[in-house]
C-alpha cells in the first residue's frame, strides 16, 4: 500500500466526480470551485505531511490491522501515547493551515465504532466487529478519507424521533431487504463531507425500545446513489470567488460543511455495522463524541497558535509590541491556548483500553476539554480584535488597493512601524478578520461552541463522568457520617 501524497488525495476525489447544489446551483467540477478547493487543499495537507521528512514520523504509524503504515488519521488507536499523538498532529494541522482540515472525523468515529461493534456482538451474536475491520482495513489500505455523519435534524427538539410529525427528521432504516438495508433522513453540518471518499452513519442520540429503527450505523460511499449534496455558507465566503485573493483573508486554506441528505439510499448488509439494537446505540455516540471532544484539544490549539502568531505580528507592525498592556494580552491568549491542549493530551495520556484493543479517552477529561473550547477561543478571538485595532472590521478592499486613485491614499494612510510594508499589514488584518469574523470563523469559533456537540452536552457527560457518589461517601468516610 502506498501513502497517498496531497496531489494524489486530490486526484482521487476528483475522480469521484461529485455534485453540490451550491449557491443555487447543481455544481459539478468542484476540484475547479473556489468555494471547495481551499477545503480541498486543507486535507490534502494531512496527506503531504506523512511524506514530509519533519513531519511523517508523527503521521505514519504501523497499523496491527492491515499489517502496514498508515496514515494515523485512519489509524485506531492501541495505547496513551497514540491518543497524544493524535493530538499533537492536529495541532499540527491546525497552525499549518489555520482552518479545519476535515480529516478527524472519519478517525473518530471509526475509534467509536470499533469498540463498540466489539460489546455489541458479544451481547447480541451479531456480526458487526468483523465486518468493520475489513471496512477499515480497506479504508486503511486505499488511505480515504471517511467522513462521520451524526447529526441529524432533529425536528421539535422535545420529541422522540418516533413522535415526529416526519420519521425522517432522524436519519433510519426505511425498508429491509434480503442483501441490506435502505436509509432514509439526513445529516447536518457535515465537515469535509465532498472532500471525503466514504460516510461513516451513526446514529445522532441514544435511542430507546421502539427506537430500532433509528439505531443505525453504517458506511456509504460519498458518491452513492440517492446522496445529495447542499453546500453550507460561510461568512464572507464569496470572496474566495472574487479575483483578488488578499481578501479572503486565509488564502489557501479553509473549511466546509455541507447538508447531506439520503434519499433511499440502499446499503448491502457488509457495510452495516448496527441495526436496531438500541442499548448500544449511546455508547457509539458517547465514544465518538468523547474522541472529537479530545480531538478540539489539538486542532483547536493549531487554530489558536496561528492567530496568536497573527496578533504578535500585527502588534508589531502597528509598532505596539512593547507596550506592557498588548504583551500581557498576548501572554494571556497563550495561557488559554495551552491550557486547551493541556486538557488535549491529559485526556489522551490517561486514555485506557476497550474490549477489543484500542484505546478510549478519557472521558470526563475529554469533555473538561471541550467544554473549554466553548469558552477559550471566544476569549482569544476578543483579545486578538482588541489588539489588531478597528482596521480590523473596516479596512478597504485590495481592489481599491490596486486602484490608481485610490492605491497610493492606501499606502500613505495605513501605514504602520516604519520598516512595515503596507501589504504585508493588510495581508495579517485579513488572516485575522478571517479567523474572528469571517470564514474561518465558522472552523474557529461556531464549531468551538456546536462541534462534538454544544456545552450543555459536555455539562451532561461531566456531571455523569465525575463520580460524585464517590466523593460524597469519602466525605462521610472522613467525618464518621453512617
Ligand atoms: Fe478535525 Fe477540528 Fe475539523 Fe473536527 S473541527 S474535523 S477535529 S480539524
Ligand atoms: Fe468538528
Amino acid at each position: 500500500m502506498a501513502l497517498k501524497t496531497g496531489d494524489e488525495y486530490l486526484r482521487s476525489i476528483k475522480a469521484l466526480d461529485l455534485k453540490a447544489h451550491m449557491l443555487g446551483k447543481n455544481t459539478s467540477d468542484l476540484d475547479q470551485h473556489g468555494l471547495v478547493t481551499p477545503s480541498r487543499r486543507a486535507v490534502a495537507y494531512t496527506f503531504d505531511a506523512a511524506h514530509d521528512p519533519e513531519t511523517r514520523d508523527l503521521f505514519c504509524v504501523e497499523s496491527p490491522l492491515c499489517k502496514d503504515v498508515v496514515n494515523r488519521f485512519s489509524h485506531l488507536h492501541q495505547g496513551p501515547e497514540d491518543l497524544v499523538s493524535k493530538v499533537r498532529m492536529q495541532r499540527l494541522c491546525g497552525t499549518g493551515t489555520a482552518c479545519c482540515f476535515q480529516r478527524c472525523v472519519g478517525m473518530d468515529a471509526a475509534n467509536a465504532i470499533y469498540s463498540t461493534t466489539y460489546e455489541c456482538d458479544g451481547k447480541h451474536g451479531t456480526p458487526y466487529h468483523s465486518r468493520f475491520k475489513d471496512y477499515w482495513a480497506w479504508v486503511q489500505q486505499q488511505d480515504l478519507v471517511v467522513d462521520g455523519a451524526m447529526t441529524d435534524p432533529k425536528g421539535d427538539r422535545g420529541k422522540r424521533p418516533k413522535e415526529q410529525v416526519d420519521p425522517d427528521l432522524f436519519l433510519r432504516v426505511s425498508e429491509r431487504r434480503p442483501e441490506g438495508v435502505v436509509i432514509s433522513g439526513a445529516k447536518l453540518h457535515q465537515t469535509g463531507m465532498l472532500n471525503s471518499h466514504e460516510i461513516l452513519v451513526m446514529p445522532t442520540l441514544t435511542m430507546r425500545p421502539g427506537e430500532e429503527t433509528w439505531a443505525v450505523c453504517c458506511a456509504v460511499p460519498t458518491d452513492a446513489k440517492g446522496v445529495r449534496y447542499i453546500y453550507g455558507r460561510q461568512a464572507s465566503d464569496t470572496r474566495k470567488l472574487e479575483t483578488h485573493t488578499m481578501d479572503v483573508g486565509n488564502p489557501r486554506f479553509g473549511g466546509q460543511e455541507v447538508m447531506t441528505v439520503f434519499e433511499d439510499v440502499f446499503v448491502p448488509h457488509e457495510r452495516v455495522f448496527l441495526n436496531g439494537e438500541v442499548d448500544f446505540s449511546g455508547i457509539m455516540v458517547e465514544r465518538f463524541a468523547a474522541y472529537h471532544r479530545q480531538s478540539y484539544g489539538g486542532c483547536k490549539v493549531g487554530v489558536g497558535d496561528a492567530l496568536i502568531g497573527a496578533t504578535a505580528l500585527i502588534a508589531r507592525m502597528n509598532g505596539v509590541e512593547k507596550a506592557t498592556h498588548i504583551k500581557e494580552k498576548i501572554v494571556e491568549m497563550i495561557h488559554l491556548n495551552e491550557t486547551l491542549y493541556a486538557c488535549g493530551i491529559a485526556c489522551s495520556a490517561t486514555g485506557e483500553a476497550t474490549p477489543s484493543g484500542n484505546y478510549l479517552v478519557n472521558m470526563l477529561l475529554a469533555n473538561v476539554c471541550k467544554l473549554n473550547v466553548t469558552r477559550f477561543p471566544y476569549e482569544m478571538a476578543r483579545l486578538a480584535t482588541d489588539v489588531a485595532g478597528g482596521l480590523l472590521g473596516t479596512m478597504p478592499s485590495a481592489a481599491d488597493l490596486e486602484d490608481p486613485v485610490t492605491g497610493p491614499y492606501i499606502r500613505k494612510y495605513l501605514a504602520g512601524a516604519p520598516d512595515v510594508d503596507v501589504v504585508d499589514r493588510m495581508k495579517v488584518l485579513r488572516l485575522m478578520e478571517n479567523m474572528v469574523a469571517g470564514a474561518g470563523a465558522v472552523g474557529y469559533l461556531i464549531e468551538s461552541m456546536h462541534g462534538a456537540g454544544p456545552p450543555a452536552a459536555q455539562r451532561i457527560m461531566i456531571g455523569r463522568q465525575a463520580d460524585l457518589e464517590g466523593k460524597m461517601a469519602r466525605v462521610k468516610q472522613m467525618l464518621d457520617i453512617a
